[in-house]
């Protein structure tokens, strides 16, 4: 966000920058778990100048497009009027003096979101499939450990009678 020059401080943060900050908006999103949820954020991703990133598990999706009101000099023409996210953003951290966003995962095709889904997806059917194994595995160590116990104990075991 441009802000005004100090009177002593003619070299202003904002100064060396072409306003990254007022060219994109971006926002959060709900992590996508099915195949409905990443299908739509391919559609998101089919309109031009859309870009998803993930960063600390959280997901956002970004649309590159500058806002009406920056100026051809770079800045704001409704600077006293400014939205209220605009007069939140700090020059020292932002997107020209912050550090290195640290993202773990970007997409900026939507080729690249399908072959990401394709294998999320493959790996959440493979854990499902697991957990199911563990889950017959235990009911049959139970069903035999009722069985030995009975046994011991001489109860009988319920036995289908024969017609
Ligand atoms: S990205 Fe930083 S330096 Fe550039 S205009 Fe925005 S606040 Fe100023
Ligand atoms: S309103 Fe001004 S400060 Fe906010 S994004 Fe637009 S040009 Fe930048």
């Amino acid at each position: 966000m441009k802000l005004p020059i100090a009177p002593d401080d003619k070299k202003h943060l904002c100064d060396h920058c072409v306003a990254l900050c007022c060219r994109y908006f971006a926002f959060s999103i709900d992590k996508p778990k099915t195949q409905r949820d990443f299908e739509d954020l391919r559609w998101y991703m089919l309109h031009e100048d859309t870009i998803l990133f993930v960063e600390d598990g959280q997901w956002y999706i970004q649309i590159n497009r500058r806002c009406r009101e920056l100026r051809p000099d770079n800045r704001c023409g409704i600077y006293e009027h400014r939205p209220a996210i605009c007069r939140g953003y700090q020059a020292g951290g932002c997107d020209w003096h912050g550090d290195e966003y640290d993202y773990e995962h970007v997409f900026t095709e939507p080729g690249q979101i399908e072959g990401f889904a394709k294998q999320y997806l493959a790996e959440q059917r493979k854990r499902r499939a697991a957990g199911r194994r563990r889950a017959n595995r235990k009911t049959t160590v139970k069903r035999r450990l009722r069985r030995s116990s009975a046994r011991r104990l001489g109860v009988p075991l319920p036995l289908l009678k024969s017609a």
